[in-house]
């Protein structure tokens, strides 16, 4: 009884010193396991895929995904730098590859390890498009969804094992989460969906960072008209129609285009 005692208490400390605030959200976010335990594991997940996987690398459209996800990429920093947060990126490791699939699907893992699968692009179509999907798949990893996604995982198997992970063996424990919240092992291409507030998160930061970019915050809402006029009955969970359903989505950001402009505009790009 003692030592649980003493184990939720150091819990509960752990959790209160694990809260960050999100520069991308402004939100206090849930970081139980901290990115210096994250990204060496989702670096090494993403080097197996990699592996595991047709890369296709030297066409135009792998150089397409490099460049516009080297534009983001800078959007997020210029950004960053201008609202005070230099060095928020440093344990980033950008990587931008176009892997061979029929799946209409990309992800971000964190650190900024980005796969867009090759069944996309007929939906992404052009420069814009494809700046769409890199924007919100990065401003995943930037407001460190997976993270939180992997806290919550860890909360629940504290529920199971809580006392396990009270006497240590906690970088296997991470290894272990980090398994299960980017399914690595069997099914990195199918990764859980994220929860709808995830979604709406990363469509907004994206909207703005593909404006930074120089891309049209207006031809987003061109893809996702696309993407909902898919209708192909397997796509996978993170662009699954009604994941916020299509028309939120497209209502959202809508609303949120002028918004995405502005931001723009402090960093001199103009739209007409
Ligand atoms: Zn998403």
């Amino acid at each position: 009884m003692k030592n649980r005692t003493i184990f939720f208490s150091a819990f509960l400390a752990g959790l209160i010193f694990s809260c960050a605030k999100n520069p991308f959200t402004g939100k206090n976010t849930l970081a139980l396991v901290p990115n210096s335990e994250i990204l060496p594991s989702a670096f090494q997940q993403y080097g197996q895929f990699l592996k595991e996987n047709k890369v296709i690398s030297g066409t135009s459209d792998a150089k397409k995904v490099e460049l516009i996800g080297v534009k983001i990429k800078n959007a997020a920093e210029k950004w960053l730098n201008a609202n005070g947060y230099q060095g928020y990126l440093k344990d980033y490791q950008w990587e931008y590859k176009l892997v061979d699939s029929k799946d209409v699907n990309a992800w971000c893992m964190p650190g900024g390890k980005i796969v867009v699968y090759t069944g996309i692009l007929p939906i992404t179509k052009d420069d814009a498009g494809l700046a769409t999907v890199l924007g919100h798949e990065v401003s995943h990893a930037l407001a460190n969804h997976g993270q939180q996604r992997m806290s919550a995982g860890l909360l629940q198997q504290l529920g199971a094992v809580g006392t396990a992970v009270a006497v240590g063996n906690k970088s296997e424990e991470t290894q272990q989460m980090a398994m299960t919240a980017y399914g690595a092992a069997t099914t990195l291409g199918g990764m859980l969906p994220f929860s709808r507030a995830h979604e709406s998160e990363a469509d907004k930061i994206g909207l703005t960072l593909m404006a930074i970019a120089g891309y049209n915050p207006e031809e987003a809402i061109v893809f996702w008209q696309r993407m909902s006029a898919n209708s192909g009955g397997n796509k996978p969970p993170e662009f699954m129609s009604t994941h916020p359903s299509d028309e939120t989505r497209i209502a959202n950001l809508k609303k949120l285009v002028p918004v995405a402009k502005a931001e723009a505009l402090k960093f001199g790009v103009i739209f007409k």
